[in-house]
């Protein structure tokens, strides 16, 4: 079983991964933990060029980039996850690349799609949870930390990138399930709980 976990900046996924993570094991499941930019080794390695300020990298660049580590990603940890049967959960996925690089920087979705097919990685998550903030509040939820590169766009790249994970919520409502991430963590986290819980029991 294969689940995504996308949204915004400060939208709370990141906090709710171990969560979903402990009720796959209390229900007896082996779990994959893992995450984009990264997963991989090459993955990992090329995170830390992916977030390089000083590289000044384009959006087809950052969009190279992120397939050579969602190859590898693909290969080296998913793809055998979940054919030794684990539950597999990625803080982000290809929803975030949509969202990112095609609706924050304007990368035609075209070329994302053509991308996976030539890369071979096709495969779509069983389930995702989209984490659905208002830029504002999910940027006051992470001041204090220190953004990397790509938390310091403004507002309206994030709301681009929110409106883009919406459209493919309405285009995909068996995959992408909303959770109001503007809700008290508590509250977040009990709805995408108890959302896991039936879909694996279905
Ligand atoms: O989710 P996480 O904070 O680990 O992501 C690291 C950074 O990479 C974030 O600033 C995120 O917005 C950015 N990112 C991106 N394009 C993607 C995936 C992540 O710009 N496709």
């Amino acid at each position: 079983f294969f689940l995504t976990l996308e949204g915004i900046e400060g939208a709370g996924k990141s906090s709710a991964l171990p969560v979903l993570a402990e009720l796959c094991h209390q229900q007896g499941y082996a779990v994959e933990v893992t995450r984009e930019p990264g997963g991989g080794a090459l993955g990992e390695a090329l995170r830390t060029i992916f977030l390089d300020d000083s590289l000044h990298l384009d959006a087809d660049e950052e969009l190279l980039l992120l397939y050579a580590g969602r190859r590898d990603h693909w290969r080296t940890r998913i793809a055998p996850a979940l054919a030794a049967g684990k539950v597999v959960i990625s803080d982000r996925y290809e929803d975030s690349t949509y969202a990112y690089q095609s609706g924050g920087r304007g990368v035609p979705p075209a070329h994302i799609a053509a991308l996976a097919r030539w890369a071979g990685i096709t495969r779509r998550p069983d389930l995702t949870f989209w984490f659905d903030i208002a830029p504002e509040l999910g940027a006051a939820r992470i001041r204090g930390r220190r953004p990397d590169r790509l938390e310091q766009e403004d507002q309206a790249f994030f709301s681009r990138a929110r409106a883009v994970f919406a459209e493919r919520c309405a285009a995909e409502p068996q995959r992408i399930w909303r959770v109001d991430a503007s809700q008290p963590l508590p509250m977040v986290h009990d709805a995408v709980r108890a959302r896991l819980a039936a879909r694996l029991a279905a």
